[in-house]
């Protein structure tokens, strides 16, 4: 055996090789036209290397945008480097099926692509190759987790009962609200809303009874502020609302608003009807507040001066006698 000859057979295995690879393989000349399909593309694509060969990529995928990969090559071929795109980039080169089992949420394969330079033995580069790797797992992988997290963020900030904001996220945005002001000095209000006689609820109908109100009040606070409010659970049947853009004045509309609509609130609980009615503290944000807690006791002050005053009614800060 001459020295040809154990390059021909090395060379057949590499075809074998290039052919099994589990990635895809393009090899491509300077007019872009296809040299090299390998069996992966071929079972991929749909589209056999005879067929393929000799034509160019982007007239055989007109539907696909192609532009940016064909600037890639390109340059490529101008600057004799590699290029790369990845996933994050860009999904996919070509929009394959994803037939991965485990990654079932995936409707296509997410791809990685290299683009190698391949020089000549005359040592130009007339030629490149586009290496395409499946990483539909790792995408899949990387996007359930994101979920996940996204998922975990949601749980931790929002009340289990309610869906509004618990009371610990509510305080970080009530002292942003608060460092916003000092800013800005657009005006806000604070309200603090509480279930009159909520206890006797409990007492007379049992704790999902008292469970159900609190989800229908939350349920009706939600439908009456609007997306730039930040409403959250306090506390058992306390419930507070930052209103941004609003003085005290018009918080008041809100609040008589809101009051009402709960009054006339008819829950079905077995076989009763049950009612309710709730008892509101105001307080507009203003330059003598010290702190969020200040503005917040200010709300509550409002709140007790309601309940004091006989329930079911919207307190003022402002109007509390000093
Ligand atoms: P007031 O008009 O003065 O507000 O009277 P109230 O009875 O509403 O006030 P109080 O603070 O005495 O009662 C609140 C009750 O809320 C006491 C507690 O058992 C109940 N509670 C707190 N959290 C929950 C909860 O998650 N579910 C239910 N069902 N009850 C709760
Ligand atoms: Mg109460
Ligand atoms: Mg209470």
């Amino acid at each position: 055996m001459n020295d040809t000859s154990v390059d021909m057979t090395e060379f057949h295995w590499l075809m074998d090789m290039v052919q099994s690879i589990d990635v895809g393989l393009i090899v491509m000349d300077r007019d872009h036209k296809i040299t090299v399909w390998n069996t992966f593309m071929e079972n991929h694509s749909d589209k056999s290397s005879n067929f393929v060969r000799s034509k160019v990529l982007f007239d055989l995928f007109p539907d696909t945008p192609l532009d940016w990969i064909r600037t890639k090559i390109d340059s490529v071929f101008k600057l004799e480097n590699r290029a790369f795109s990845t996933w994050e980039q860009r999904p996919y080169l070509l929009e394959f099926s994803n037939y991965h089992p485990i990654t079932g949420s995936c409707t296509y394969m997410y791809q990685n692509i290299s683009i190698i330079p391949l020089r000549s033995t005359k040592g130009s580069v007339d030629h490149v190759c586009l290496i395409i790797y499946d990483v539909t797992n790792i995408a899949s992988q990387r996007k359930e987790l994101h979920s996940a997290n996204r998922q975990l963020e949601e749980l931790s900030r929002t009340d289990a009962l309610t869906q509004l904001n618990n009371r610990g996220y509510w305080e970080k945005c009530l002292q942003l609200e608060y460092r916003r002001f000092q800013r800005d000095h657009v005006p806000k209000t604070l309200i603090i809303l509480d279930i009159d006689h909520f206890k006797a609820i409990n007492d007379t109908y049992g704790h999902p009874a008292g469970d159900l109100i609190i989800q229908e009040v939350a349920n009706s606070l939600r439908s009456n502020q609007r997306d730039t409010d930040i409403s959250g659970r306090y506390g058992g049947e306390e419930y507070v609302i930052i209103l941004g853009n609003v003085t005290e004045k018009s918080a008041r509309i809100f609040s008589e608003r809101l009051r009402t609509n709960i009054e006339k609130l008819v829950v079905n609980y077995t076989d009763v009807e049950l009612s309710v009615t709730v008892s509101l503290g105001l307080a507009e944000l203003t330059e003598d507040c010290t702190d969020p807690k200040d503005w917040l006791s200010r709300a509550d002050k409002a709140l007790y001066g309601a309940k004091e005053t006989g329930r079911n009614k919207s307190v003022l800060f402002s109007s509390m006698p000093k």
